[in-house]
């Protein structure tokens, strides 16, 4: 689920929307009134770069451990 950032017009204040089926927010949440934007800039989805990392730390926690018979090292804590 997409999440945006909004801005209120009467507080100035800046909030996180959790957008669920493109139902968005109808006031802001600090002080209750409906002025409110969402601003352009703000995305949910900066995962980027992050999947390559998970692959590597997982492909070397898979190797046999020397210290005990058990591949996944998890009695001996190698
Ligand atoms: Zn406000």
């Amino acid at each position: 689920m997409p999440i945006y950032e909004y801005r209120c017009q009467e507080c100035q204040k800046d909030f996180e929307y959790l957008v669920f089926r493109n139902q968005e927010p109808e006031c802001c949440p600090v002080c209750n009134s409906p002025k409110v934007s969402r601003l352009l800039s703000a995305c949910g989805f900066v995962s980027k770069g992050s999947a390559g990392e998970t692959v590597s730390s997982s492909a070397s926690a898979g190797s046999s451990c020397s210290g005990c018979s058990s591949s996944s090292c998890a009695g001996c804590g190698h």
